[in-house]
């Protein structure tokens, strides 16, 4: 059995398939992805609820100053940068489409889409893939920091990698039905277990299989 196929079972052993809630709007989607760059889950989540309180729609949003977008997504962190990437995008979706509706990326294939998604400011392949798999459900596989770390620890993909390049390693790689599934167990095991600082390689179920070169434990 392959590496690959070995870690993506031991991680669902371990925490299983995850039920992911689907996003309604991709739009919404999109603005969250912007907020949750370089921060955490608590931070963006508390960010866009500021966010949706102080403006109501994305269509208010892209009207409003960068300065104002900026005060109410300050708990995100880079919030200057975050706020002038929201507005440049959703004023750049509107000058590309008419309006704020991206519902027809769900007609296009998903290299199509991702394409169409990464022409908008500050959306590079990892925010494009988030949207298009947690909004459509399209077999895309995001590489977040955890997921790089893991994966590269591991040995999935060679030495030396970025990345831009690992993304497009392991979207090859992972099978469609599973890439969501792979993706949300290495986030959670790079939040318990392989750490950035100090990994728990001795209770880690992927141990037996793993290249770290601290780990001898088999
Ligand atoms: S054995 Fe250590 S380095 Fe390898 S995946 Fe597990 S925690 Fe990370």
């Amino acid at each position: 059995m392959s590496k690959l196929r070995r870690a993506m079972d031991l991680l669902k052993e371990e925490y299983g398939v995850p039920v992911v809630d689907r996003r309604d709007d991709p739009v919404d989607s999109l603005i969250q992805v912007i907020l949750s760059q370089n921060t955490n889950d608590t931070n963006r989540d508390r960010a866009y609820r500021s966010l949706m309180e102080r403006f109501q729609s994305p269509g208010e949003i892209k009207e409003a100053s960068v300065d104002d977008i900026s005060d109410a997504i300050s708990v995100s962190g880079l919030h200057n940068i975050k706020a002038e990437r929201i507005k440049s995008c959703l004023k750049e979706i509107e000058r590309m489409r008419g309006d704020l509706d991206l519902g027809f990326l769900a007609s296009m294939d998903v290299q199509e889409a991702k394409e169409w998604l990464r022409k908008l400011p500050g959306i590079g392949p990892k925010s494009a893939a988030v949207v298009l798999n947690f909004t459509f459900g399209m077999e895309t596989f995001p590489v977040d920091t955890h997921v790089f770390r893991v994966s590269s620890r591991l040995g999935l993909v060679p030495d030396g990698s970025t990345r831009e390049s690992a993304y497009d390693i392991l979207e090859d790689m992972v099978p469609g039905e599973r890439k969501q599934e792979f993706h949300i167990n290495l986030i959670k095991h790079g939040r318990k277990i392989c750490r950035a600082r100090s990994p728990r390689c001795k209770e880690c179920v992927l141990n037996c299989i793993c290249d770290y070169p601290e780990v001898d434990l088999c």
